[in-house]
């Protein structure tokens, strides 16, 4: 059986991964970095950081390619 750091990880991946289909859908919310706008990497799916219980989902600046997660 696989540790929790691990099946984390693992999960991060699948979600960088689906982050390369071309699927764009406006987040609502300004890069911190450059204040384009920012688009969900993953629409519809969401993860759970370690450390809190509120649901994150994955987003991405269409400019200068800046990534965060925002709790949704
Ligand atoms: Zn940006």
């Amino acid at each position: 059986m696989k540790t929790l750091d691990e099946h984390n990880r693992e999960r991060k991946e699948e979600i960088k991964k689906l982050g390369l289909e071309p699927i764009k859908e406006n987040a609502g919310v300004l890069c911190p970095k450059c204040q384009a706008e920012m688009y969900y990497l993953t629409p519809g799916l969401c993860f759970f950081e370690m450390g809190t219980t509120l649901p994150q989902t994955q987003v991405r600046c269409s400019k200068c390619m800046y990534e965060g997660s925002m709790t949704v």
